[in-house]
């Protein structure tokens, strides 16, 4: 068997051993005779998956008692609309830094559901940085404050939080999840797609804090209503069963690793090992401001778009795929989330450097 090594930004790497205890667990599941895939939600061998899933996450990342963990489906996009709908509904103002292009869809739909604001934006920059905040620009009485955590595409991540006083701070954190220790504390809502640290397509998980909930727009509709799937266990409708299950096995791996302290020494080492190259070489670079460098999206360029071509296509002949960039910035992204193996990363640093010595 032959695995390339993945650097896809989403669905991407799963951790091997967890591939592996999935297939091994396929077919009969806990000696039910059954697959996960085949069972009934309501079993009570079922519910003791999503159960330890849920407080899986609860132990993993510190969550505090007076949070809910929601498991959704519909992506991170749907909660674009989840946000407002569940959220909008005091002054119904929000505000947002648009630092990408997801946390630019997240305000843009917003504004269908009320006065959504702009307050700062790293647009003009190409979102290279994060922008910088002002504080004083932000609405007192918003419902909420928006941040993307780590801009996927164009591979920055928040430094440090906004001061957001008791205004509560949404973060989309879809391509930072579970990749280091984050003081919940901080966040009224946290949210994101599960598909690239934490499970295979098709979970969305919300974090939220139980005093948000309560106060959804009527016409929110019910599976959406973050109340109603924390008062139904996240079992309102038919939850998205095998990427729960997955999601239990993953938070197991982390554990079993060290949990989130671990996880961040990992990434921190990988990601080093990538951005001192690029800070050396001569034919590739990173475009972003050292202090918002993420640690799971690398992106890099090569002195011209016709290396940029051939580097992936030749990368990819080498058993390193998806590193083509995303389409709206070009160049090259290497995703780096946990599943990801330091050996994988200094495989593709020396390759980049034989790329280097073959094409100068
Ligand atoms: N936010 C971020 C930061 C993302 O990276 C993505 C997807 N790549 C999304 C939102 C959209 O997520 P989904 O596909 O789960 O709707």
């Amino acid at each position: 068997m032959a695995r390339v090594y993945n650097f896809s930004a989403g669905p991407s790497m799963l951790p091997e051993s967890v591939l592996n205890r999935a297939a091994a667990e396929l077919l009969d599941y806990d000696a039910s005779g059954q697959s996960v895939m085949e069972m009934s939600h309501r079993s009570k061998v079922y519910e003791e998956i999503i159960f330890s899933a849920q407080k899986l996450f609860r132990e993993v990342m510190a969550i505090p008692a007076n949070y809910k963990v929601l498991f959704m489906q519909g992506g991170a996009s749907l909660q674009f609309a989840g946000i407002p709908l569940n959220l909008m509904n005091g002054s119904n103002k929000a505000d947002y830094v648009v630092s990408g292009q997801f946390s630019t869809k997240a305000f843009k739909e917003a504004q269908k559901y009320g006065d959504a604001k702009c307050v700062a934006t790293s647009k003009e920059q190409n979102f290279s940085v994060i922008p910088a905040l002002d504080p004083t620009s932000f609405t007192p009485d918003a419902d909420y404050l928006h941040i993307c955590h780590n801009n996927t595409i164009y591979g920055t991540k928040f430094a440090e939080l906004p001061e957001t006083g008791s205004v509560p701070l949404v973060a989309d954190i879809s391509s930072s999840f579970l990749s280091e220790p984050m003081d919940i504390s901080k966040f009224g809502v946290l949210y994101g797609g599960a598909q690239k640290n934490v499970a295979p397509a098709g979970l969305t998980v919300v974090i939220v804090r139980e005093d948000l909930l309560g106060n959804a727009r009527k016409d929110t509709p019910d599976v959406m209503n973050w109340k109603s799937v924390a008062d139904n266990d996240s079992m309102l409708n038919t939850p998205p069963c095998w990427s729960i299950y997955v999601c239990k096995l993953v938070l197991e791996w982390i554990q079993t690793l060290g949990g989130l302290d671990a996880m961040k020494e990992h990434n921190a080492h990988k990601c080093k090992l990538l951005y001192d190259y690029l800070d050396k070489s001569e034919m590739f670079s990173n475009p972003v401001d050292p202090k918002y460098r993420s640690m799971m999206n690398v992106t890099f360029v090569a002195s011209n778009d016709d290396l940029n071509a051939t580097f992936v296509k030749e990368a990819a002949a080498a058993s390193f795929v998806n590193l083509k960039g995303h389409r709206s910035v070009g160049g090259m992204r290497a995703s780096i989330y946990n599943a990801m193996p330091v050996e994988g990363v200094e495989a593709l640093v020396q390759f980049m450097a034989e790329f280097e010595r073959k094409y100068s």
